[in-house]
């Protein structure tokens, strides 16, 4: 493996040298072959002995720097100076993207945490970034799920696991806070320095770094919105930099449309709700801006006012991209106008019907769509007022509406029956979504609904 490790060569207020702790007896429940192979990884090394070993966490690889980065961050709107990689540790970068061991022990941010996770999470997040990734939409990756052979103690025992990470970074919001938060202006500086080299080459200053960020935030939001994917704990620390989905606890894909969806448990107030998102994620972005100001402009009036000025645009770049990708999925790619998109989510609301399936049905068949409705006239009236708008393109609809996303139930009775040693599930879901696209005739996308006492309501974070 070879490593670059130019976090470990950053200064030390970045990270904590950190090793990661061995496990009992590791087994390797996935690996992403075709991942291994895009970083020029061996996948026959990497299911051998030593290459277990290394995605246990019992072997650290030669070459790597294991580190575990600081950060701070807003939870919940609450500023939390010290949180950083309480259960996770970066070996390094291979061709560029970071290798992190997730629940690979206690480092020096664990706090009371014991810097395990439990095989569900792990299990859960393996299908879930891998099917964002299928769906077209940024995101960190999974190279592979291990089961520890170790129990964790959460509300109940559960057996452990480590999961290993690709990202194109771990740069947060909260990595900038945690230097704002210290006045620790040169390192600030030189993350923006950073953050700009290995996501954002074009840019040349700190409030370039702020433009880009809100630029890939707002078509990330909208890829969101646009697969009914709710990401639950959208605090600051876990908004990456690079504008990929990072950190998978809580989150969720919503079954029946609901603009007000929220499925986090610790989300009471529904403050990461489905349709609050964008504002939440214009909300971080502000956070990251305050955190710039002094290093964007020595007069801090004028830094206000540049950053401002960025701020304000995020709104009209989240609907733009998000009118484009609903103008897909409706079969319009040129519609300039939201109208007749929220005419169809109001039926889809009153009538309590699945965001994923509606969409399918739409592309496929267009009787299908109508039965969905209580009056199927609603839905007709619809699509004439589509066919007035213009061409209906097929084509595009059929790359912008999948047949297939992670549905929380099917997910949990994945992780059920892995805890059973049976992985046949999570195998067979894993492979349906590595094509979401593509309609299996023998799994019919109507069948993948929950029952009503399948319905799941509550997720968890699971740390
Ligand atoms: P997250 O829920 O992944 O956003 O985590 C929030 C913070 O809690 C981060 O600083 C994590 O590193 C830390 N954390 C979460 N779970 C654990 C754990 N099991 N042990 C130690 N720290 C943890
Ligand atoms: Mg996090």
């Amino acid at each position: 493996m070879l490593f670059q490790n130019t976090y470990a060569k950053l200064p030390e207020a970045f990270f904590e040298k950190t090793s990661p702790s061995p496990v009992i007896s590791p087994t390797l429940i996935a690996l992403n072959e075709p991942l291994a192979q895009e970083l020029n990884l061996d996948p026959h090394h990497l299911r051998s002995p030593e290459g277990l070993a290394i995605l246990a966490g019992n072997k650290v690889p030669p070459g790597a720097q294991p580190i575990s980065t600081a950060y701070s961050g807003h939870q919940f709107a609450n500023f939390n100076p010290m949180l950083g990689d309480g259960r996770a540790i970066l070996l390094g970068e291979i061709n560029g993207f970071d290798l992190q061991l997730k629940g690979s022990g206690p480092t020096p941010f664990s706090r009371r945490g014991d810097g395990r996770s439990a095989l569900g999470p792990v299990l859960r997040e393996y299908l879930v970034s891998e099917a964002m990734h299928q769906l077209g939409i940024p995101t960190t990756r999974a190279l592979a799920a291990v089961s520890s052979g170790e129990l964790v103690y959460r509300e109940h025992p559960e057996p452990g696991g480590v999961f290993t990470r690709v990202a194109s970074s771990h740069l947060r919001i909260g990595t900038a806070q945690y230097f704002a938060a210290r006045r620790d202006l040169t390192n600030l500086q030189i993350l923006v320095d950073y953050a700009i080299q290995r996501h954002y080459p074009d840019a040349k200053t700190p409030l370039d770094l702020l433009t880009s960020v809100i630029q890939s935030q707002a078509q990330l939001i909208a890829q969101w919105m646009g697969v009914g994917f709710i990401h639950g704990v959208m605090n600051t620390d876990n908004m990456s930099l690079s504008g990929e989905t990072i950190d998978y606890g809580p989150c969720a894909f919503m079954d029946q449309y609901n603009p007000a969806q929220k499925y986090s448990y610790i989300d009471q107030g529904g403050r990461y709700a489905y349709h609050n998102q964008p504002t939440i994620a214009q909300w971080n972005l502000a956070r990251l801006a305050e955190t710039l100001l002094p290093i964007i402009h020595p007069d801090l009036d004028q830094a206000h006012q540049l950053a401002i000025t960025e701020l304000q645009k995020f709104p009209d770049l989240f609907e733009h991209h998000r009118l484009q990708i609903f103008a897909n999925k409706i079969g319009l790619p040129q519609l300039s106008d939201w109208n007749i998109i929220q005419i169809l989510l109001d039926l889809m609301t009153e009538d309590q019907i699945d965001f994923t399936l509606t969409f399918h049905h739409l592309t496929q068949n267009a009787d299908q769509f109508l039965r969905l409705f209580k009056d199927p006239r609603k839905a007709n009236d619809w699509l004439e007022l589509r066919k007035s708008l213009g061409a209906i393109d097929t084509n595009t609809m059929r790359h912008h509406n999948s047949a297939y996303i992670p549905r929380n139930h099917l997910i949990e009775e994945a992780i059920q029956s892995s805890y059973q040693d049976d992985h046949t599930k999570f195998n067979a879901l894993h492979k349906l979504l590595q094509t979401p696209y593509q309609t299996d005739q023998n799994h019919p996308p109507e069948n993948h609904l929950p029952l009503p006492d399948q319905i799941i309501k509550n997720t968890f974070c699971g740390t």
